[in-house]
């Protein structure tokens, strides 16, 4: 019989090898198919049940479980199948190859580690039982709106608790921020060039507005939280004009507003809604309006006070010496469990430096290391 930590390596490999790019972020992405088939054959192999929960177009959650001593208390342990692209890998991407202590290939990290890893501590519990249902989930999309996580806390199961695969170092994230992410438009009016004062300038609107946005973000710096600091806000994309010698009659730009645990996105809109509205009411001749949200997803609650912080803390510190309490500026699936109540920790294998970058991987040390954490947390839960 081939060791837990072999096994883990192994089936954190064969995951690597299947391509699961979102398909929300590049057309050419595989999504998340191949790899939740594979799990089925995997779960088949050693009589676990499944099922395929479908969210979306042929794309579904996977989840698996082993029933608890309680049938009433319910524990998530969710990491996600679908992965960033790829750009510039000096190797093959999809090898899954092991080397110097680590194994690499997109989704290593990122977070099929994690996904290895909670299965592996779910199949080697044996003969012994939790004390509450276990289910380990895959989930779709996490990488773009969390469609996947959505579904499962709206399913009508209700979980007592959650544990968040992510790439976390092994360290136990207790709290992270949310995002909101929307569009704000700029209209003026065209004209030749040789005569701009017949137009209204767009690009020019929107400088003034994307300087005025930039003050806001100083200004959000004031309000902090104590585990994951301050809000923020970015202008990450702007497009403008319709050619060279055209007074712009139109201009966009993308917002990127980092949440804080108990900033609502809607809060956060109103906010750029005020200096907008500055502009509206001034001298300036555009007009500005606000775009519907393409993503809204605001921080989780903290989990500071809950009972799985303090079993994942005890885990951390026994396997890792890890265990306290912090958090994090990124976003990860315990945002839309929180929506529905579920206090959630995130822990996983790996670093958030590797995560999206190019030849991604994770430390073979701390992929079994993780095991042992899930394991632990799966049996005093
Ligand atoms: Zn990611």
């Amino acid at each position: 019989m081939p060791s837990v930590a072999t096994e883990t390596v192994a089936l954190l490999q064969e995951l690597v090898k299947i391509e699961s790019v979102n398909p929300s972020l590049s057309p050419k992405g595989s999504g998340e198919k191949e790899v939740a088939k594979f799990l089925e054959g995997f779960c088949r192999e050693r009589t676990l049940p499944y099922e395929f929960q479908e969210v979306t177009d042929g794309r579904s959650n996977f989840l698996t479980w082993v029933p608890g001593e309680n049938p009433d208390k319910r524990i998530l342990f969710i990491a996600h199948m679908d992965t960033v692209p790829i750009d510039k890998w000096e190797s093959d991407p999809f090898s899954g190859e092991q080397k110097e202590g680590r194994v690499y290939g997109r989704g290593s990290c990122d977070t099929k580690g994690s996904l290895a890893a909670m299965l592996m501590a779910l199949v080697s519990l044996g003969e012994r039982r939790p004390k509450s249902t276990v289910v380990v989930a895959a989930s779709i999309d996490e990488e773009f709106r969390k469609i996947g996580a959505r579904a499962i806390a709206q399913s009508g199961l209700t979980y007592d608790a959650a544990v968040v695969g992510e790439p976390t170092d092994l360290e136990l994230v207790v709290a992270h921020k949310g995002s909101v992410r929307w569009q704000v438009e700029v209209e003026g009016v065209p004209a030749h060039t040789s005569k701009p004062h017949l137009g209204v300038n767009a690009i020019t609107g929107m400088a003034k507005i994307v300087l005025a946005l930039d003050e806001l973000n100083h200004a959000l710096a004031l309000r902090a939280h104590p585990l994951v600091g301050s809000p923020t806000l970015t202008v990450s994309l702007i497009e403008g004009g319709i050619e060279l010698t055209t007074v712009p009659p139109v201009c966009r730009i993308w917002i990127d507003r980092r949440l804080i645990p108990g900033e609502q996105p809607q809060q956060a809109i109103q906010e750029v809604e005020n200096v907008l509205e500055s502009f509206r009411e001034g001298g300036d001749k555009f007009k500005v309006r606000s775009l519907l949200p393409a993503l809204e997803d605001p921080a989780p609650d903290s989990a500071e006070s809950s009972k799985i912080a303090a079993v994942a803390a005890t885990a951390c510190a026994d396997i890792a010496r890890t265990g306290k309490y912090i958090g994090v500026p990124y976003g990860t699936d315990a945002s839309q469990l929180s929506l529905v109540g579920i206090p959630c920790v995130v822990i996983g294998p790996g670093s958030i430096n590797q995560a999206h970058t190019n030849d991604e991987f994770v430390e073979i040390e701390q992929l079994n290391k993780a095991v042992e954490i899930y394991q632990k947390i799966m049996l005093n839960y």
